[in-house]
């Protein structure tokens, strides 16, 4: 197996292309033209003899902005991807940040058709010779997924588990919990050498992951405990850890805002 793991200078965003002998699976192609070019001009090294396969990890426009760059690609994405109320907004957002950086595209903006629909954890689906494995990953937003691509021992992550990211939750505290509680099941029944996050570095340590799983889960209690309490959020000891304050400074703040939605009482 081939695996090419392309990291944007946006975000440090990742695609990841896995290609085995009848089989290319490539994870959410992003974000600039020139970077899209290079990921298909490698893609299409390996195409001869192998169905092309895209895998969004979910539905944030980062990760779905390559999405017809690849328009023979079969495409594989979670149930409630393809239920996305907001796919309007999602467009919206790239054509956005399109004409915000005046990029040109030489391809068409539109929301992903999907083929193959994820609906439940432990699904398997075999593509080729290839064999993944879904587990549901709500939380950042409605409709991630984990997939272990088998043959790889690799953990697509998506929104999750990031060395350089704190927690992001568009969508549900609970649920992100919920998620992150996944990260020991999976660990348990799939050998894994490597986790590769949608933004950040890869990571072939379990130890690491472990240690990644954690600060997610401090980070989300510390939260729920300053909104509930008079606990104050350790601010300092968060920009310690996490170097891109300047950008990630807003995020943080609507993550208290959401948390403090879900308590009920008034973000401050
Ligand atoms: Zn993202």
């Amino acid at each position: 197996m081939i695996k090419k793991i392309f990291t944007s200078a946006l975000f440090q965003t990742t695609s990841t292309l896995l290609i085995s002998d009848k089989t290319i699976l490539l994870v959410d192609p992003n974000w600039l033209p020139q970077e899209i070019k290079t990921i298909q001009a490698i893609t299409n090294q390996y195409l001869a003899g192998r169905q092309l396969y895209i895998l969004f990890t979910h539905s944030d426009y980062d990760h779905i902005i390559g999405a017809n760059a690849f328009p023979e690609a079969i495409v594989i994405a979670s149930k409630t991807f393809t239920e996305n109320p907001d796919k309007k907004k999602i467009l919206e957002q790239i054509h956005f940040f399109d004409e915000s950086n005046y990029i040109v595209r030489d391809y068409p903006i539109s929301y992903p058709l999907v083929e193959v629909v994820v609906d439940k954890d432990g699904q398997q689906l075999t593509i080729g010779d290839m064999t993944l494995v879904f587990y549901l990953a709500p939380g950042h937003n409605a409709d991630g997924i984990f997939t272990i691509v088998e043959e790889a021992k690799t953990w697509i992550a998506g929104d999750y588990l990031s060395d350089i990211e704190f927690p992001y939750i568009y969508h549900s505290s609970a649920d992100y919990l919920d998620t992150l509680q996944k990260v020991d099941t999976i660990l348990d029944l799939h050998t894994i050498d490597q986790l590769i996050p949608g933004h950040g570095n890869p990571t072939s340590s379990t130890q690491e992951i472990q240690k990644r799983k954690l600060e997610n889960h401090r980070y989300i209690l510390e939260l729920k405990s300053a909104a509930r309490t008079v606990n104050e959020f350790d601010l300092a000891g968060l920009w310690k850890r996490y170097h891109f304050r300047r950008g990630m400074e807003a995020f943080h703040q609507k993550n208290v805002e959401l948390i403090a939605r879900e308590v009920g009482t008034k973000a401050v």
